[in-house]
């Protein structure tokens, strides 16, 4: 029987000696997730997966899934049949490579066994395909260095055969680095933070400060849109939507104007940290990137950061803005973030905040905002949890 199935080939993780076994779980899980609805079935042989589809599964489609996926290096969608006869093998090659590459092209075949009682060895297997294929499709061309299309055939218990590697995004699989709470705004930087963190196998779970009426329902969307986003390559994000008008209100009573901007992300950070304790994360995340605005000057980061319980974790730090704006266009969040509906950030903005704070002052006038504690907890407990 002739079936299609994906093989999968994945980076970082088969380096890892003693987590190996726990990391290729959470990837073979997050395969059969992405998979789920498809007649497909996974299993591990080798330090590869192989997903084994039903007959009318469409592979190609399958391996693009599967090649979104944190902690996935390729993907190769492949004709499987059980049949290991040798004149079946050429068959099946000659109708995908008719199929597939009706232009012809430069070809190279790498076929191999597994099982070395088969009557031809690898050399032979491969030359006699490729004699095989010559003969029978005028347009192709032999060539053994940067062919245009590599043929491979492993011959194992059943037989695969395959010519198209779909590259994954790479990075650690999904939760095999701990989890982090990201202050997800719907600005273009926080998304990508998100995205760097989630790329080295953090967990992330989400969370949008919203202050209605100030800021709009459109605004709320962009952040639920882009949490959506950033679930497709990690496979679940959970997302906090936390009511910020009241404390945004008070600060802006209390606080003199050039430093509202520093107390504004402070009083996120503590909610943040609530949160954070909540869900049993071990640090926060934001879209911070050094000298991009002056509450990110590092004057302000030291200022903002004492207002923390966990490590701040900041992968923009040292990134341009195009670098950030160009890895948001590849990531499929740029457009979200592009639509014109502002977060709380942009309300009461200080024309010429402070850029040099002093992280003691600040902490001193924000020890006399009797009711900030309250409003912070008020926050987190009234957020909005939603499960993406
Ligand atoms: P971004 O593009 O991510 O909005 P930004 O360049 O606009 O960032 P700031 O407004 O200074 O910069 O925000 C810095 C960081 O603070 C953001 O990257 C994000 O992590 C966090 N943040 C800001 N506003 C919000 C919000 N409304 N909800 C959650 N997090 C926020
Ligand atoms: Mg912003």
């Amino acid at each position: 029987m002739t079936t299609s199935a994906v093989l999968v080939k994945y980076g970082e993780i088969a380096l890892r000696g003693g987590n190996r076994r726990i990391h290729e779980n959470i990837l073979l899980e997050g395969i059969k997730k992405r998979l789920a609805g498809l007649d497909a079935s996974v299993r591990k042989d080798q330090g590869r997966f192989f997903v084994e589809l039903g007959k009318d599964a469409d592979a190609r489609a399958a391996a693009s899934e599967i090649a979104g996926i944190f902690g996935i290096a390729s993907c190769c969608p492949c004709i499987k049949t059980e049949n290991n006869d040798f004149e079946h093998i050429k068959k099946l090659a000659l109708e995908h490579m008719r199929e597939r590459y009706p232009r012809g092209g430069t070809f190279k075949v790498e076929a191999s066994r597994a099982d070395k009682s088969y009557p031809l060895n690898s050399q032979r297997l491969s030359a006699d395909l490729g004699a095989f294929l010559l003969e029978n499709i005028p347009d192709l061309k032999v060539r053994m260095k940067n062919p245009d299309i590599r043929l491979t055939v492993e011959i194992r218990s059943s037989t695969y055969i395959y010519s198209e590697t779909m590259k994954g995004p790479g990075g650690l699989p999904s939760g095999s680095g701990g989890k982090a709470v990201l202050l997800l705004s719907g600005g273009f930087d926080s998304p990508v933070a998100g995205y760097m963190m989630a790329r080295r196998g953090v967990k992330l779970v989400c969370v949008y400060f919203h202050s209605p009426p100030y800021t709009s329902e459109r605004a709320k969307e962009k952040a639920v849109d882009l949490a959506k986003r950033l679930s497709a390559y990690t496979g679940g994000v959970r997302l906090y939507i936390a009511p910020f008008t009241d404390l945004q209100l008070y600060l802006n009573e209390r606080s003199p104007e050039v430093k509202l901007t520093i107390f504004l992300k402070r009083a996120m950070l503590k909610a943040a940290n609530q949160l954070a304790a909540r869900e049993k994360a071990q640090a926060l995340i934001t879209g911070d990137s050094v000298g991009q605005v002056a509450s990110q000057t590092m004057h302000a980061l030291t200022a903002v950061d004492s207002a923390a319980d966990y490590p701040v974790l900041r992968p923009l730090c040292a990134m341009d803005k195009l670098d950030i704006i160009n890895l948001a266009e590849k990531i499929g969040t740029h457009d979200i973030s592009a639509r014109p509906f502002a977060d709380c950030c942009t309300l009461f903005v200080p024309k010429h905040p402070e850029t040099k704070p002093k992280r003691s002052i600040i902490e001193n006038m924000e020890s006399r905002f009797e009711k900030l504690d309250a409003l912070v907890a008020a926050c987190a407990d009234n957020a909005e949890v939603m499960d993406l």
